[in-house]
């Protein structure tokens, strides 16, 4: 895929002739690790990938806030005036990513600050493959618009921008964890996020110096995160917090766990358990990556596998498969990545294994009769930046 960069800047070419103001940049995520654990205050550590979405600015005379993107074929444009209302009333297909950051942005800069604008959007980010596409487009305009209307938030507000955005603007109920890593980011390194305090801390993960790769298996199974599965994991966790009467499971120690199994019933215990044992081994990979370095951390990656296939039930035959293979062709640890029920897994491999990888997952998906996958590398990257 061509170069967003260059490409937004193009395509902002064909929407006026103003001079661009600039060209800004956001990348998706991985999650390493940490699943399903931001909505029980707890942590993840995710990292931003090399795949990008850059968006170009240029201002405009008028008060038209104007956005385009090379994955639609028609521009969208609202007036500053009629922006309140533009949100309220919904409709806005894509354009509610870009649209909602103007809204939720000038309602933290305060309106004076908002211009009129020309948005083009440009992007190599796979979208719905659980790689946060929608946190790299929120992320590159709200870095955009921040600039182009000298609105000084820092790089946290900015997240919180994106995710008020995703929340009320699009209506999808995520955590703040995307928007974090596309906007924290760093190369080589993960971004380790308390859910509970938004309290971040840059990981170095060492990849590049072990020889080590990320292979990221993209099953194509559908996943709809509104859907009843998330929804009764979620309950199951709240059920189980105020059995054990605490206000998250956070608050449950991995030592809590016996008290815990006579208390709840077996599907909330394993449910629980989960979550508990994957805080636990969030902490330990933090701390494995720190003293030991990115071969330590394998082992805690099939774990959580494992916790999520057997105890969370959110793992489909196909993501089973592509770990289970990843693993038998050399991985160092392999997981299921995203909120579950299909998408991605990913592999920690030595970079010289990465094709052997890849085709014998091809080759035992093939064997199952399953959708052949998409498999890619992706590299822990910077997050967002001003390009132009
Ligand atoms: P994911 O974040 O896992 O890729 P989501 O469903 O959360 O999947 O977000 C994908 C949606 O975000 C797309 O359907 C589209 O509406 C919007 N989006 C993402 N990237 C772009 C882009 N480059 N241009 C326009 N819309 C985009
Ligand atoms: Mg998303």
């Amino acid at each position: 895929m061509s170069d967003p960069i260059p490409a937004a800047a193009a395509l902002l070419s064909t929407l006026t002739d103003r001079a661009p103001e600039g060209v800004w940049s956001a990348p998706g995520r991985v999650n390493l690790i940490g699943e399903h654990t931001d909505y029980n205050e707890g942590f993840v550590l995710p990292f931003a990938i090399g795949h990008r979405t850059a968006a170009a600015v240029a201002l405009r005379d008028d008060d038209l806030v104007r956005v385009v993107s090379d994955f639609a074929d028609e521009p969208v444009d609202v007036s500053l005036a009629d922006l309140d209302d533009a949100i309220e009333r919904g409709g806005l297909d894509w354009a509610a990513y870009p649209l909602g950051v103007a809204w939720a942005l000038r309602a933290a800069a305060g309106h004076g600050a908002a211009r009129g604008v020309d948005i083009a959007i440009a992007s190599d980010v796979p979208v719905g493959a659980g790689l946060s596409s929608s946190a790299a487009i929120e992320s590159s305009v709200a870095s955009a618009l921040n600039d182009v209307w000298d609105a000084g938030l820092d790089r946290v507000a900015l997240a919180r921008i994106g995710r008020i955005a995703e929340n009320d603007a699009v209506g999808a109920p995520t955590g703040i964890m995307d928007q974090m890593a596309s906007m924290l980011g760093r190369a080589d390194a993960a971004t380790f996020l308390d859910c509970r305090s938004l309290e971040t801390a840059s990981v170095d993960l060492g990849f590049g110096a072990a020889g080590l790769e990320i292979l990221v298996i993209d099953t194509l199974v559908k996943h709809a995160h509104s859907s009843g599965g998330y929804r009764e994991r979620r309950a199951s966790c709240e059920a189980g917090a105020a059995a054990l009467g605490v206000p998250w499971l956070r608050d449950v120690a991995v030592a809590d766990l016996d008290r815990a199994r006579d208390l709840l019933d077996d599907e909330t215990f394993r449910r629980v358990r989960h979550i508990v044992t994957e805080n636990q081994r969030v902490l330990d990979t933090v701390e494995a990556l720190r003293t030991d370095g990115p071969r330590a951390i394998g082992e805690l990656l099939t774990a959580s596998h494992v916790s999520m296939r057997d105890d969370f039930e959110i793992s489909v035959a196909e993501l089973d498969l592509a770990v289970e293979t990843a693993l038998a062709a050399g991985a160092i640890g392999a997981r299921m990545t995203g909120g579950g029920f299909g998408g991605a897994a990913i592999a920690l491999l030595p970079a010289d294994r990465i094709e052997d990888a890849a085709s014998a997952v091809a080759h035992a998906f093939a064997t199952a009769g399953y959708t052949a996958p998409h498999t890619f590398t992706v590299t822990p990257s910077e997050g967002a930046r001003r390009d132009a």
